[in-house]
This record gives structure tokens, sequence and C-alpha cells, in this order.
């Protein structure tokens, strides 16, 4: 008979036999509002530019898309929906700059400023 402590209500119980009361569901929610994502249709149509046809619904225009949905039998791929977000570019630090930085860190030790060690 093996004892885990519950992390609910703080004290031991067996494994086997864990009082439901005490099992921890986890939220699979992705925010706290008590509703799940919607993903709207289009309030204006939208013309694909694979069938020329105007569509309100989203997974009508992908369709289109499909080799099996446009008269062309072509497979379009979406684009203008990625994520364009790219960490800013670092310039790499010049000589003249680390010379700075160095003449700078010589004046804090001459001024006795000694840098805390870090761990
Ligand atoms: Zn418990």
């Amino acid at each position: 008979m093996t004892q885990r402590l519950c992390r609910v209500c703080m004290s031991w119980h067996d494994v086997e036999n864990w009082p439901p009361k005490c099992v921890s569901v986890r939220s699979v929610a992705r925010s706290d509002l008590p509703f799940p994502q919607l993903i709207r249709d289009f309030d204006e149509p939208v013309q694909s530019m694979a069938d020329g046809q105007f569509y309100t619904n989203k997974a009508a225009l992908r369709r289109s898309y499909r080799a099996d949905g446009n008269p062309q039998g072509i497979a379009y791929e979406e684009v203008g929906s990625q994520d364009t977000r790219t960490a800013p570019e670092r310039k790499p630090i010049t000589e003249a700059e680390v010379a700075t930085l160095l003449d700078k860190a010589e004046a804090k030790i001459s001024r006795g400023e000694i840098p805390q060690a870090t761990t």
C-alpha cells in the first residue's frame, strides 16, 4: 500500500484509493474567459483567387485553394497569414566601442568601484 502526499488537501492518501475530491483537473483553457475561441466567417464576401467565386465562409474559401476544389486542379497556398515578427537585428560591436567600455571599466576600478561578482 503506497501513500502519497496530496497537494490538494495536504494529507496522505493511498495511491490505489485516491479520493475523487482530491483529483485535480488540469485546465486546458487558453485564457481565463469561460468561452471557447471562435473563428468567425468573413463579414464581407471575399473573392477566391483560385476560382473567382465570392465566399463568406472561410472553410469554403480554403476548399477552393485545394486541387480538387478549383477548375484548374492546382493546389494553391494561402499567403499573408504568416507571423512576420522577427528579432531585432543586433549590430556587431566595434573596436572603438570596446575601447570606450574598457576605459569606463578602468576608470570605475581606479575610483574604487569594485563590481559585484555574478553567480
Ligand atoms: Zn487530498
